[in-house]
């Protein structure tokens, strides 16, 4: 789960970790009123969406007057910011950061994540701030210097150090440096993040060391532990169609193709999505419907991926082991049933109460095309949508 740059800052502030002072806006006279009450000779108005890259895109303004913070508060609210990370569509910007200017003198960048080949979480740092840290990854990968955790003892504060001074933190402020980066750790292992990223992590004229931007992401599995954390969850942000799917437990998951698929087993829905774009297609969903699921469900996650425009055509793929058959059968007939269906259906099914599920669906009076196998199934499916 992701959250806005305001709230990672409000959680980073709770543990000590310094963030320039800020408030939230949702309207014009909130952003100037809480420019009113931060005082600062400067302030930075920050459009609050679920992505980066918003300075480049022009969600970032620094304003020397009231004045100036209101007209940059209206130009951005409402405003469909795109920026390298929203895709073309672009998010409308519904909330913004007002937040005191800040002297910087360098940017850095500094970030927490879990390392999938060691298992372990990674501290990296660069002394190249404020660019992507996959761009400076592919243009000067020696500029990035990480410091792996060992989870008995977790981060010390020489590794702390060693990064800071790798990255070129002038040496009178290692030592706050190093502060910052035990605090941000801190908060990745207590609220289990997935990724804890400050870009940049600024040194001010004053030689102070604080996050200008701060992303949080968290691990969904590890939720149920911070009701706080859920607290943060904004909806307007969550693809609607991954936000319905939740509330019924689908592993649901939007992509950009045009071939609907309902799977059972996260196995068997990533290599039936690789069996689609094998045969030329693109699928539009990853979609697990689980080994338990009802017929409410299964009713459920079809409504789900016919209530996407960009579907073509659906490829249902069982292999009814837990997951019965007829159980399927009958969630597609009662979401058909309930939405109307207009769309070639491929269907394959095996296992268990195979011969029941395909009656069920024979006398549905659905026009469904049965499929021999899965690479039958996908080829028939690729087809008609073309
Ligand atoms: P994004 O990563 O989405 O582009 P950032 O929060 O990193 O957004 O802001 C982009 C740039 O704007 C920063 O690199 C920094 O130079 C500047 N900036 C952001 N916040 C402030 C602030 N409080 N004071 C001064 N400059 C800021
Ligand atoms: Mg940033």
């Amino acid at each position: 789960m992701n959250i806005h740059e305001y709230q990672a800052k409000e959680i980073l502030r709770n543990y000590g970790v310094s963030v320039p002072n800020g408030r939230v806006a949702f309207t014009v006279e909130e952003a100037v009123e809480a420019a009113k009450e931060l005082g600062s000779p400067v302030c930075v108005v920050k459009a609050q969406i679920h992505a980066g890259g918003r300075g480049k895109a022009g969600g970032v303004k620094v304003a020397k007057s009231l004045d100036e913070v209101r007209t940059y508060a209206s130009e951005l609210l409402g405003k469909v910011l795109v920026t390298h990370q929203t895709g073309p569509e672009g998010k409308e910007v519904k909330r913004l950061l007002i937040e005191e200017g800040c002297d910087i003198k360098k940017e850095y960048y500094i970030g927490f994540v879990v390392d999938r080949a060691t298992s372990r979480v990674v501290l990296m740092g660069s002394e190249e701030g404020g660019t992507e840290i996959e761009e400076v990854a592919a243009k000067t990968p020696e500029k990035i210097f990480k410091e792996y955790i060992d989870p008995a003892v977790g981060l010390q504060a020489f590794q702390a150090r060693r990064l800071a001074f790798n990255i070129n933190i002038p040496k009178e402020l290692v030592n706050q440096a190093a502060k910052f980066m035990m605090g941000l750790y801190q908060v990745f292992v207590e609220k289990d993040c997935s990724i804890a990223e400050i870009n940049p992590l600024v040194v001010t004229g004053a030689g102070k060391v604080m996050a200008l931007d701060a992303k949080l992401n968290f691990d969904s599995n590890a939720l149920y532990r911070h009701k706080d954390i859920l607290e943060y969850r904004d909806l307007d942000e969550e693809d609607p169609k991954e936000v319905e799917a939740s509330k019924y437990d689908l592993n649901y998951i939007a992509l950009d193709g045009n071939i609907g698929c309902m799977v059972n087993g996260a196995g068997l829905a990533m290599a039936t999505m690789d069996i689609i774009k094998y045969y030329g297609g693109e699928p539009a969903n990853f979609l697990d419907v689980g080994g338990g699921a009802t017929t409410e469900k299964v009713t459920e996650a079809f409504k789900i991926i016919l209530s996407d425009p960009k579907v073509k055509g659906i490829f249902v793929n069982i292999f009814g082991g837990i997951m019965k058959c007829d159980v399927i059968a009958n969630g597609i007939v009662e979401a058909t049933k309930q939405v109307g269906l207009n769309l070639p259906l491929v269907v394959r099914l095996e296992g268990t109460n195979v011969e029941l599920g395909k009656k069920i669906l024979q006398e549905s009076g659905l026009n469904i095309i049965a499929a021999e196998s899965m690479a039958d199934g996908a080829q028939k499916i690729v087809e008609l949508v073309r």
